[in-house]
């Protein structure tokens, strides 16, 4: 196996030093965390494993120099993306960084919709592909990571139809609220991009289910534990918390030099207990939050002055997007202010740096620091909480941590703090400084043992294994399209047969849903076919629905075909007559017609279909995140009403139908099954009343689920069109139905 890991920047950062191409280590938790793992693959004597990594190297090239570069990033498995300088402008601190970063991060106000910007993105997103393409080989997976590339799993997928994609997010996915905020093409156009990914991966549950909901609510895909099948695919998003190189966070804290500067370091401050925040200069680390959180702290409790220091590290960054500027301004104004108030001539309450420190400075600190303050307003995870966990090796030390960081599912010992109230971070404050030895220990005992198992190198391999397993699923499943080479075949056994069973369902199957079922009227085309099957002795067609017997008479009733209604609560054989297949009772609709009624109004656009013997509640034409979550309520209410009682409940595609519970399409066709005579049986259907049928039809039989979604059925095909197609091609005795997709699989 050969790993394409796709991100925005390479792990290493080119520079030209006076002519000279040199790289430097790129940093960030995406760069180290994937280290270890590719690291742990090679150190595990998988021998077939190999990897490249793919991106921007910091730095435009042509010409030699752009030749010399790839040469040289080969040494490192790196594969450069060459962009020019405007292109990163407009795409990466604009669209990523002045539209996506703040949206994603509620900070709508900040927002900006651009379309140049989004015309940027996409055709950054299209030069990623175009690299890819360059190197992919069969048997490739490609793992994209990131904000940056949200259109490039669709745009891969696109070009190269098997390969295994998968896609991880490392900032939050916002609720629906927010994301539709976006204009209507860039909002469904991320959507669809991502859904070229085989798997999608987010860091916290929440995310998770704020994607699956933005899916349902703008593209109509609903799903089942996270798996939902788009375009004949199946895809999954599932909940992936990122992990921390835990062994080496460890390992360098134990260290002699780590253990020297952090002793030096507490000898700088030897009575005073130490307060240490780390992060990028964002405005959505809540660093102005976290101030006016110490300055109340020490407002409050002035036991505390001169007996604390708040050490707080800063990391330029996103220098040029125009908010990042004005955070800066004001945490340097706020510093100046509370260390102006409080401080005295020997003590300064805020000891503030603004630059980038090395992991081998950064470990020290954490190990020497009594408290850790994490206080983003929203984080996608916030390793540095995670990290400063993993250094303390005596166990001692205190995390405080925002509930608004996706780190906080995984470290729920922290003292949790909401960063919108300063007056929680000040009490938080006094119960860290003040929490007793043993319990600090015990909290990050709990803490460490989670991190540890659940590390970096484990959160990499859960979700390349889980990609493998669905892009299998995937494979199982195309096995079963019913492709050209089944075709021939059946068509072969059609005509060598002398008996001919058809059991065909109606709607999802000969024809596609509508909004109002009476509208879903038979084309032209489907009369046609009925008819000519009929009208040859050697064959018999029943159609079984669930439709009322009025309707079906009305449409089907001159062929001469055999009709089930109510889902084979009804027969009509060719003379029209309608008869029951056994008595039926229908007093339970008395009862459970209002609680149906009730749920139509409840559900704008849903309404209640009776018939004689089923009553069904259509949401097609609801709001469908609506119309799902009261299927599923109403489901809930019927089944308890229900019980024992001869009542069934169904729930179908975006129906939920209540029936007699000894009806079904199977013992409905069973006297037809047990005539030996039909040498060659075709059955149809799109949704769980045909499985019923599916399950009894003897192994020689052709059955074919319309849609491509897991199945009892031998074979699947996407929709009602290409059914028609293939039937009518049996009509006109075509032997060879040489315009069926020969690009999958038989
Ligand atoms: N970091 C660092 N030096 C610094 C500050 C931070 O190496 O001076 C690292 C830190 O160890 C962590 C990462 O930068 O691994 C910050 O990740 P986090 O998830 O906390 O925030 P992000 O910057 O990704 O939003």
């Amino acid at each position: 196996m050969r790993l394409l890991i796709v991100s925005n920047r390479l792990p290493i950062t080119a520079v030209d030093e006076e002519g000279q191409l040199k790289f430097k280590d790129s940093v960030g938790g995406l760069v180290s965390g994937l280290s270890a793992y590719l690291d742990s693959l090679k150190g595990s004597g998988f021998t077939q494993f190999n990897y490249v990594w793919i991106g921007w190297p910091g730095a435009s090239a042509e010409g030699e120099k752009r030749e010399a570069l790839k040469t040289r990033a080969r040494e490192f498995n790196a594969y450069p993306v060459f962009l020019t300088e405007e292109a990163m402008d407009k795409f990466y601190l604009g669209f990523c960084n002045k539209t996506i970063w703040p949206l994603f991060h509620y900070f709508p106000t900040y927002a900006v919709y651009d379309w140049d910007y989004w015309n940027q993105y996409e055709q950054v997103n299209r030069t990623f592909c175009d690299t890819v393409l360059e190197i992919l080989k069969p048997g490739d997976v490609v793992w994209v990571h990131d904000y940056h590339l949200m259109l490039l799993p669709r745009m891969l997928r696109a070009r190269a139809p098997d390969v295994p994609i998968g896609f991880f997010l490392h900032i939050p996915f916002p609720s629906f609220e927010i994301f539709r905020l976006m204009p209507e093409t860039w909002r469904k156009e991320i959507l669809l991009g991502l859904l070229g990914a085989d798997l999608l991966g987010f860091h916290t549950h929440d995310y998770t289910e704020y994607f699956l909901r933005c899916v349902l609510r703008l593209l109509g895909h609903e799903h089942t534990m996270g798996k939902m099948i788009v375009d004949g695919h199946i895809k999954k998003a599932e909940t992936f918390p990122m992990g921390i190189d835990f062994e080496r966070f460890q390992k360098i804290a134990h260290s002699p030099e780590a253990r020297e500067s952090k002793n030096k370091l507490r000898k700088t401050f030897p009575d005073a207990k130490i307060i240490l925040s780390v992060d990028r200069l964002d405005y959505s680390k809540g660093v102005i939050n976290r101030l006016h959180g110490y300055a109340r702290f020490l407002e409050k409790n002035p036991e505390w002055r001169e007996k604390v220091m708040l050490s707080m590290i800063v990391v330029p960054s996103r220098i040029g997007v125009e908010h990042y500027q004005e955070t800066k301004s004001q945490i340097d104004g706020l510093v100046g202010e509370i260390n102006g108030e409080f401080g005295t001539l020997t003590w300064t309450p805020i000891l503030y740096q603004y630059k980038f420190l090395p992991i081998t400075t950064l470990v020290p600190l954490y190990a020497a620091t009594d408290v850790v303050l994490v206080t983003p307003l929203r984080d996608g995870m916030n390793l540095v909480a995670k990290e400063y966990i993993a250094t303390r090796t005596d166990q001692t030390g205190v995390l405080i941590l925002s509930e608004m960081a996706g780190a906080v599912k995984e470290l729920g010992e922290a003292i949790i703090i909401n960063p919108n109230h300063a007056e929680d971070i000040a009490r938080a404050l006094k119960e860290a400084l003040e929490m007793p030895r043993d319990e600090q220990i015990r909290r990050n005992t709990i803490m460490q043992t989670r991190l540890k198992r659940y590390d970096v190198v484990s959160w990499a391999s859960e979700f390349v294994q889980t990609l493998i397993a669905i892009h299998g699923e995937q494979e199982k499943f195309d096995a079963k399209y019913l492709g050209y080479f089944a075709v021939q075949k059946l068509t072969e056994d059609f005509h060598q047969a002398q008996r001919r069973l058809f059991l065909l369902d109606y709607d999802g199957t000969l024809a596609p849903f509508t909004e109002q079922p009476q509208t879903a009227k038979p084309s032209k085309d489907l009369i046609r076919i009925l008819a000519a099957f009929a009208a040859d002795q050697s064959n018999v067609v029943v159609l079984i629905s669930g439709r009322d017997k009025e309707t079906l008479s009305a449409w089907f009733g001159a062929l001469g075909v055999n009709l089930i209604a109510e889902h084979g609560a009804w027969l009509s054989e060719k003379d029209g007559a309608w008869r029951l297949f056994r008595p039926l009772k229908n007093d339970w609709k008395t009862q459970v017609l209002p609680i149906l009624d009730l749920y139509a109004d409840r559900v704008p656009g849903s309404f209640v279909e009776e018939k004689e013997f089923s009553i069904a509640w259509h949401y097609r034409k609801a709001d469908l995140g609506l119309g799902a979550a009261r299927a599923k309520e109403l489901v809930d209410d019927l089944v308890h009403f229900i019980a024992n009682t001869d009542v069934q409940v169904l729930s179908g595609n975006k129906i939920v139908e209540v029936r007699s519970a000894s009806v079904s399409k199977g013992t409905s066709i069973m006297h037809w099954l047990a005539d030996p005579s039909f040498d060659f049986i075709l059955a149809a259907g799109n949704d769980g009343s045909d499985e019923d049928i599916f399950k009894i039809l003897p192994p020689t039989a052709y059955s074919i689920k319309v849609g491509m979604t897991p199945s009892h059925a031998k074979f699947n095909l996407f929709s009602p069109t290409e059914l028609i197609r293939l039937l009518s091609e049996l009509t006109a005795a075509v032997h060879h139905p040489c315009h069926f997709d020969k690009s999958r699989g038989a």
